[in-house]
């Protein structure tokens, strides 16, 4: 063998020890991230624990899910507030298997109406048919405290931790996760009225909605068509929107327009008179409820409660979404209300928390599957990223979606 051949056969062997080291390398990561499963807690099963719960399953990469409320399984299922699901919402939720036939509720179009409740007992059902699939424990009456963090035994800590405990939950405080709010305008203004009569049926009801409302005010010096800056002109802007939405016994009310500085947003905005809103909802509900239901008259308008004026609508999330626990290597990531919440109630909050989920899966896949913390580090980041998008979406264009079209 003369030295040319020599050369090229030590090339060859050594190209070939790369190739079988690589393709080694490449199948033991393969099988590693095929394997790899972790244990999950989720604080929390309103609808957005429960769906939470849900995508934990479907990513494949759970172990063991824990799921907590603090209600028993009756206060928990006895919720009456509706909840209207937006297309995107339904979509992404045939994807995890919600089964809307099997459902109680109403479609109008691509929107599904169903109450909270109903939705939770579907979705807690749909677990217990995965328990075969993950070690699934649905653990309701239990409340997620120092005490309960302090009864797990050392190493057998979760993974991942989802915190869905709703707008008034302290979970992250548990955690030691700050609870600063981001406080953000939505340039616009809004106000809310509930209307609760016993008499009237608890079911699933579409929303109604009507644009370019002007109120008659002129009984207290305010006329909407004459703006003082160009009296001779109509004023386009702002009309406002209304939605009344929920069931016939607990109806809702969402009044909203755009933020602008016309004499008649100024006055809504200021007016220490209440029941000047009270008129307002009053006359609204009896023009656009349906025809089956009952007008609200002197006698009943005392089921009504409302906002006193109109208010500036604002998001607040939550400065801190996802963390890490360094010594217990726990990732924590916060969903639905816990994360972001509106100081006004559209009547599809509940899309809100299922848009921020849409992003959990890659982030449970992506922990499991992490080689080391700092691929930790950029599944949080990258669930935090998402999280201030949804938060920046809705700012943008969510009231513009959900009331003003
Ligand atoms: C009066 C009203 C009317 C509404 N109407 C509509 C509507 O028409 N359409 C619509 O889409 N949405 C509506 N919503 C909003 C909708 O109900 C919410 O968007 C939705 O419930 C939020 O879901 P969530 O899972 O984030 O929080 P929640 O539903 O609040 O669930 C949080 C859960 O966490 C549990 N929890 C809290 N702390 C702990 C703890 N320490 N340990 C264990 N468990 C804990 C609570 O018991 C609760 O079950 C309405 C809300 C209200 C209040």
């Amino acid at each position: 063998m003369d030295g040319a051949e020599l050369a090229y056969d030590t090339a060859l062997s050594t190209l070939l020890a790369v190739l079988v080291y690589v393709l080694v390398k490449v199948s033991l990561d393969a099988i590693r991230q095929w394997r790899a499963r972790i244990s999950v807690l989720i604080v929390g099963s309103g609808p957005v624990g429960l769906t939470a719960a849900l995508v934990a399953v479907r990513s494949g990469k759970v172990l063991k899910l824990t799921v907590l409320d603090e209600r028993y399984r009756t206060a928990l299922l006895c919720r009456p507030q509706q909840i209207a699901l937006d297309p995107r919402s339904v979509r992404f939720l045939l994807r995890l298997g919600v089964d809307f036939d099997n459902m109680e509720g109403c479609w109008r179009g691509e929107h599904f109406f169903t109450k909270v409740g109903v939705f939770q007992e579907h979705l807690l059902s749909i677990l217990e048919q995965k328990r075969q699939k993950v070690e699934i424990g649905v653990h309701l009456g239990t409340k997620f405290s120092e005490e309960y963090l302090r009864r797990i035994p050392g190493g057998a800590w979760p993974k991942v931790i989802i915190i869905a405990d709703g707008s008034c939950g302290d979970s992250c405080s548990v955690l030691g996760i700050s609870s600063d709010y981001i406080v953000e305008s939505c340039h616009a203004y809004g106000a809310n009225a509930t209307i609760e009569r016993l008499d009237q049926r608890q079911v699933p009801t579409p929303e109604i909605k009507a644009h370019n409302l002007y109120f008659d005010l002129s009984a207290y010096g305010v006329d909407a068509l004459k703006e003082p800056r160009n009296p001779t002109q109509p004023t386009a802007k702002p009309g406002f929107h209304l939605k009344i939405y929920g069931t016939f016994r607990n109806r809702y009310m969402a009044l909203a327009c755009t933020a602008a500085d016309t004499k008649m947003v100024r006055f809504l905005r200021h007016t220490a008179n209440s029941s000047i809103m009270k008129n307002i909802f009053h006359q609204s509900f009896n023009a656009y409820k349906t025809d089956i239901e009952p007008r609200l008259n002197d006698l009943t308008l005392h089921h009504m409660q409302c906002s006193r004026k109109l208010f500036e609508i604002m998001l607040s999330h939550r400065r801190v979404s996802a963390a890490y626990i360094e010594g217990d290597n726990v990732a924590v990531t916060v969903e639905g209300e816990a994360a972001r919440v509106l100081n006004f109630d559209t009547g599809c909050g509940v899309n809100l928390g299922m848009r921020g989920l849409e992003s959990l899966g890659t982030f449970i896949y992506k922990t499991a599957t992490a080689l080391d913390q700092n691929d930790v580090f950029e599944a949080l980041s990258a669930k935090i990223q998402h999280s201030k998008q949804v938060a920046e979406t809705f700012r943008q264009t969510g009231l513009a979606s959900t009331l003003f079209e």
